[in-house]
């Protein structure tokens, strides 16, 4: 399908044949002693067995690979979905498939239609037809917290990773907005707590949207940006986003705010620069 993850390719082939992506991973490599890399990224031989498994090109499965990178989901953290592509799928009589497009870290919107993406049901893969709920109503300070956080996340990530200049008028640069995003996703308390994501405030058509995780964590004592890129779930992300932006961007009238006004002190003790 357009612009489909190769995971996902292999996760509906695993749901055709009732068995696990393991499974049909393993079944398509076992003639191989060589290392096959991982299935977003495969070696070239274990990418012709693939194309021939499922009957294309071996050319056409290539253009599809998505080699992993700092700025990408964790591979296994890459089940998110966008309702409207999904619609539109099922409208044309098309599967559910995972589009690269959609795992991007620092994203959580889809490029097409704009609309928030979404964790996908486990057994997204076994969808024959998808009919999405409809989309809510956002009120203007809605699209505005949700614009903040989108247009916050994608300058961060051209910052950190393909060579934008921080805006002079942001605080901090780009490492510590990265460190920040960490210490207010994780428990940096010395007790089991959550994190402060947590205490986001959002009116109703948001509550599902941006939020933080519903069981306490343990405290972490160090902060790593490989924890980040295993949060699949988009409304974690956002949260963390905006509590980031909210304290790194100058002049945010206050009904911009997540809920608080100073980022309270155990998180800061976290970020030595700010
Ligand atoms: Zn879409």
């Amino acid at each position: 399908m357009r612009d489909e993850s190769l995971r996902s390719v292999l996760n509906r082939a695993a749901a055709f044949y009732e068995c696990t992506s393991f499974q049909v991973w393993a079944s398509l490599n076992s003639d191989d002693p060589r290392p096959v890399g991982d299935v977003e990224s495969p070696s070239g031989a274990a990418l012709h067995r693939m194309a021939a498994a499922i009957g294309m090109p071996a050319s056409d499965l290539l253009a599809h690979r998505l080699p992993d990178a700092p700025w990408l989901l964790e591979p296994h953290a890459r089940n998110i979905y966008c309702p409207m592509c999904w619609d539109e799928d099922s409208v044309r009589g098309e599967p559910c498939s995972i589009r690269r497009a959609w795992t991007w870290l620092l994203r959580t919107t889809c490029p097409q239609h704009g609309c928030p993406l979404r964790i996908a049901p486990e057994q997204w893969a076994r969808f024959t037809r998808f009919h999405s709920l409809p989309a809510p109503q956002f009120s203007e300070q809605e699209r505005r917290i949700l614009h903040l956080i989108e247009s916050f996340g994608q300058a961060l990530e051209q910052s950190l990773y393909f060579g934008r200049p921080w805006p002079d008028d942001w605080r901090g640069n780009p490492q510590v907005a990265r460190q920040l995003l960490l210490a207010v996703s994780f428990n940096v308390r010395k007790i089991r707590d959550f994190p402060l994501i947590n205490y986001v405030q959002v009116s109703s058509n948001l509550t599902s949207l941006i939020r933080g995780p519903l069981h306490q964590y343990e405290p972490v004592r160090k902060l790593r940006w490989d924890s980040y890129r295993e949060i699949a779930d988009p409304a974690l992300r956002r949260a963390s986003l905006w509590a980031t932006a909210w304290t790194l961007l100058p002049n945010l009238s206050t009904d911009l705010s997540p809920g608080w006004t100073k980022l309270p002190g155990h998180v800061q003790a976290r970020i030595r620069c700010l």
